[in-house]
């Protein structure tokens, strides 16, 4: 007999209010789905691309045709700006095409020479992924770690942060509509808890999280004992270098773009300002000027720049993480302060004078919360970047792109953006170093990350 054992409650984060109860899946039915799943991936490995693309492309036309409905959704359950919730759908699309055209070249068999008649590398799909993901980018997170593994041959259990359950069972619902037979991919409604359980299960090949720290540790231990590959995105605090000699205004307004983008909730957001003290003052004048210009309010309007955190107690550590850095010696340029109104908004917030031991230097800041640091020169700055645990994005402002090109390469992170806003692209691999993760998601480093590199060697030997 089934039985639950609790609820999820969702709220919308822009009131406070409730929004919807969801119904943890049951266990015997995480056990029929696992078992569709294992033996749908018995099937779908033996389909040719043409078939795995036709899947994709169909998947990218139903997102462009509900972009709406699903933007919205996104928008309800996490309460970031529609008008980004409508570009999140556009790339998830835009990323099943990219897979659906790239897959069969990114996995041609490779020939090799040796003693062999012939010998040659082929590339054969894992079986069962399990995707761990968050809430911060709940179309974006799955799709991206969805397309490649689909096109490889895989299929893929999908256990989503719980205050986006409804994105997904529309997730699911997106790829029934596009044709795609029950078990290529499954929503399982799960406590965390359920999922070192899930990823011991001998029809689970392989899992990937994108998370926190905490939950990475949690996931590499359950998947280490079972000794079963994983793909950790985690967490970030990327530095955004200003040199002396950088544009000034377009490095102000690309601040504000990766800090503020989705209420600061974004692993690649630029969250540590180190900045050459020869343009200190102008700079920090400049983005706190700008970062308080922005539009708050309801997530619902196109006119929105800033909404509300995903949830309070993400809010409450944010706040709690800039009154700490101001006992540290942080002053605060603009903002500080939760918006006075229901929901859970934040002041748009710079933090200037931080020093390299204060809690928004030296932990993640997942909110509107920006760290300016001061630097002697650029030895001192690329220092003080690497100076974190964490190692997913950089970037640099200058205009000696020669110079700023060779520091990139000092730089203890997976991307360096010079000159622009860091950003994920599916043609560009993803990933961190250090406590940011490892692996890669996007272009064909990350297609290769879910693939037995299977080696086939055809006597007679020469
Ligand atoms: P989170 O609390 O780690 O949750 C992520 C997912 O992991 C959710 O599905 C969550 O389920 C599950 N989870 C949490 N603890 C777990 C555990 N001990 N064992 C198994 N599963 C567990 O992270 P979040 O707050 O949703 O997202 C924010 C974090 O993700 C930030 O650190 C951010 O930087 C990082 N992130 C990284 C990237 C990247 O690409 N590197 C991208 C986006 C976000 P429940 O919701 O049910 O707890």
């Amino acid at each position: 007999m089934q039985t639950t054992v609790a609820n999820i409650q969702t709220i919308d984060p822009s009131t406070g209010e409730p929004l919807e109860r969801f119904e943890y899946t049951p266990p015997a039915d995480v056990e029929k789905k696992t078992d569709r799943a294992a033996a749908f991936q018995r099937k779908w490995r033996n389909e040719d691309f043409a078939r795995r693309a036709e899947v994709l492309r169909a998947t990218a036309r139903t997102l462009r045709s509900r972009s709406e409905e699903f933007a919205a959704t996104a928008t309800r359950e996490m309460g970031k700006p529609i008008v980004q919730a409508l570009a999140e759908i556009e790339k998830c699309a835009w990323c099943c095409d990219f897979y659906a055209d790239n897959a069969a070249k990114f996995l041609s068999e490779e020939n090799v020479a040796t003693n062999a008649a012939r010998s040659f590398v082929g590339f054969r799909p894992l079986g069962v992924i399990l995707a761990v993901m968050p809430w911060n980018f709940p179309f974006w997170q799955v799709f991206r770690a969805a397309a490649p593994a689909l096109m490889a041959g895989n299929v893929m259990l999908l256990k989503h942060a719980s205050n986006v359950s409804r994105c997904a069972l529309q997730i699911e619902e997106i790829f029934k509509e596009g044709g795609a037979s029950p078990g290529l991919f499954t929503t399982l409604l799960l406590h965390s808890d359920r999922v070192a359980d899930l990823l011991a299960d001998r029809r689970v090949a392989a899992a990937t999280l994108t998370g926190s720290e905490g939950a990475g540790i949690s996931i590499a231990s359950a998947a280490g004992r079972n000794l079963k590959k994983t793909v950790l995105e985690l967490g970030g605090s990327d530095p955004f270098i200003v040199l002396a000699d950088a544009d000034i205004p377009a490095a102000v307004d690309a601040a504000v773009r990766s800090r503020f983008q989705n209420a600061g909730q974004s692993c690649i957001a630029a969250k540590r300002f180190i900045v050459e003290e020869t343009i200190y003052d102008e700079f920090v004048a400049a983005f706190a000027d700008a970062a308080r210009g922005q539009t708050i309010g309801d997530p619902m309007e196109r006119a929105t720049q800033l909404g509300p955190l995903a949830r309070e107690d993400l809010r409450d550590a944010l706040h709690r993480q800039v009154e700490a850095s101001v006992e540290r010696g942080a002053r605060i340029a603009t903002g500080g302060k939760f918006v006075e109104r229901p929901g859970f908004f934040y002041e748009p917030t710079v933090l200037a004078d931080v020093k390299d031991d204060a809690p928004a230097f030296t932990e993640e800041t997942f909110g509107p919360a920006a760290a300016v640091t001061k630097a002697r020169n650029a030895d001192d700055a690329v220092a003080l970047a690497n100076d974190s645990s964490f190692g997913l994005g950089a970037t640099i402002w200058s205009r000696d792109v020669e110079r700023a090109t060779k520091l990139a390469a000092q730089v203890e992170s997976g991307s360096v953006f010079i000159n622009g806003v860091m950003a994920s692209d599916p043609r560009l691999p993803f990933g961190g170093v250090k406590r940011s993760g490892y692996g890669r998601e996007l272009s064909h480093h990350g297609i290769h990350e879910f693939v037995n590199i299977q080696t086939v060697w055809i006597g007679p030997a020469k």
